[in-house]
């Protein structure tokens, strides 16, 4: 899952030309890392080449100076996690763990005007499944910490890289991986929040790092009856009463609320909303989440809908088995995002409420794929180093606080206790991001910068 680019839907596109690729020996080694894992086909099924990518990435590590014995690869299913830890001085102190993915969203190579799994540098540019989602984050942060080691760099506590097989689809790695990780005094996770370029001048606009994500939820709705010829209707009527379930269900509003990432996220995003009557609801609405006017102005915007509450929609549905015959079975599913703090059973036994048809039964589908999880803390001591990191690489770029409305495997260490903050050290165009779409994409730009950004976030946060 990505879900980056916080002001998604508030800000106009306007496209123009790419930077310019870098070519120190550092930012080559980037671009040839990530190139080779965007070759190696990491989907889930037959011919998953996930344990490729972590036998590419365990000979860079042991090239920059690992031992065989910090890595760890192990296989689960046709896939496979990958944690390789750097020991710091004090084994007392939890470890900075570095969580990315090494898997990818299938991609058609018929439906791609280049082939998803044959990486291309073009203008700028690399192209490729898994691109910015999330091979090409992954590596930089990777080379990163080879150069503090290669440096001589000796931190207090551990640094521990630490990669899921199955990010995309079942998540049983990232849950096994937050599990043996649960001591780390925090986790950075690559895949989510980043930079965001001015699409005009391709400048740093404005850095978000994720402190809290909302959970996913389907939930199957059904309702059955007898059935019978339609030449002879009963009261009871499984379309018509599902029917009325999901009316009720569509006009319903959890209630608003805010937690610390999304008040940061209202009240420094409204300065970059050109609309003053959403800014000023933005504003409003941080102060006072139950102030009618603002919710009802970010209730009618889609980019602000989903970070002000728990969001529940019909996706599907389907009934009736004859054009002549009372229906026997009615079914739908809907698909919710849950605000953090929030549990699937508590939204499930809403669900059911607001339905009030005593004949429709409610279940959660796929339970053990998700968990709800809390948002992170507002931590200044994460924020205030990753702050003088991204300014110091990047310049003086506004940082905001961000919650995503889908899930990463920072949901797994969140419900564990363990803060985790998506953390990515890539600016990109809003227009430049087709993850999990077409021609996948990352910018060349500003290697030298991301890498300079994970340096200086990881020393300091190690060190303390
Ligand atoms: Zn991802």
């Amino acid at each position: 899952m990505r879900a980056k680019f916080l002001l998604s839907g508030l800000l106009a596109a306007a496209l123009c030309g790419p930077a310019l690729a870098q070519t120190t020996p550092t930012e080559k080694q980037v671009v040839d890392l990530s190139s080779k894992a965007i070759a190696l086909r990491s989907v889930r099924g037959e011919g998953n080449q996930t344990g490729k990518v972590a036998e590419l990435f365990r000979k860079a590590l042991i090239d920059a100076g690992w031992k065989a014995a910090e890595i760890e690869i192990v296989p689960v299913d046709d896939t496979a996690y990958f944690i390789a830890t750097w020991k710091g001085k004090n084994l007392a102190l939890g470890p900075i763990v570095i969580s990315a993915h090494m898997d990818v969203v299938d991609a058609k190579p018929e439906d791609w005007k280049r082939d998803p799994f044959t990486p291309v540098v073009e203008n700028g540019y690399l192209y490729g499944r898994g691109a910015s989602d999330t091979k090409f984050d992954t590596v930089q942060a990777m080379v990163a910490v080879m150069e503090l080691r290669k440096a001589g760099f000796v931190p207090e506590r551990s640094i521990v890289l630490a990669f899921s097989g199955d990010e995309e689809t079942t998540m049983i790695t990232s849950k096994v991986i937050a599990e043996k990780l649960k001591g780390a005094r925090l986790v950075l996770n690559v895949d989510g929040a980043s930079g965001a370029l001015d699409e005009e001048s391709g400048k740093p606009a404005y850095w978000s790092w994720q402190g809290a994500e909302k959970t996913y939820a389907d939930f199957a709705l059904e309702v059955t009856n007898p059935g019978g010829h339609s030449s002879a209707p009963r009261a009871e009527n499984a379309i018509v009463q599902l029917a009325g379930a999901l009316t009720r269900i569509g006009a319903h509003h959890f209630t608003p609320e805010v937690n610390d990432i999304t008040r940061d996220y209202f009240v420094k995003a409204a300065d970059f909303v050109s609309d003053p009557l959403l800014a000023a609801a933005m504003r409003a609405f941080a102060k006072d989440p139950t102030d009618k006017a603002a919710i009802a102005v970010l209730r009618g915007n889609p980019a602000t809908i989903g970070k002000i509450a728990t969001t529940c929609v019909p996706t599907m549905a389907s009934a009736g088995h004859g054009l002549n015959a009372l229906p026997q079975r009615a079914t739908a599913f809907v698909n919710c995002r849950i605000f953090p703090g929030h549990s699937p059973q508590e939204v499930m036994a809403e669900l059911k409420a607001v339905a009030a048809e005593p004949a429709m039964t409610i279940r959660q589908i796929d339970p053990e794929f998700t968990t709800a999880s809390p948002a992170s803390p507002y931590d200044p001591v994460f924020v205030g180093a990753a702050t003088r990191a991204i300014q110091s690489a990047f310049g003086e770029v506004p940082v905001i606080a961000s919650q995503a409305s889908g899930a990463s495997d920072s949901m797994w260490y969140r419900a564990l206790g363990v803060p985790s903050y998506g953390a990515s050290g890539t600016f990109m165009r809003e227009s430049d991001d087709f993850s999990h779409g077409l021609d996948e994409r990352v910018p060349l730009g500003n290697i030298g910068k991301s890498l300079e950004y994970y340096r200086l976030l990881l020393t300091e946060l190690s060190s303390k």
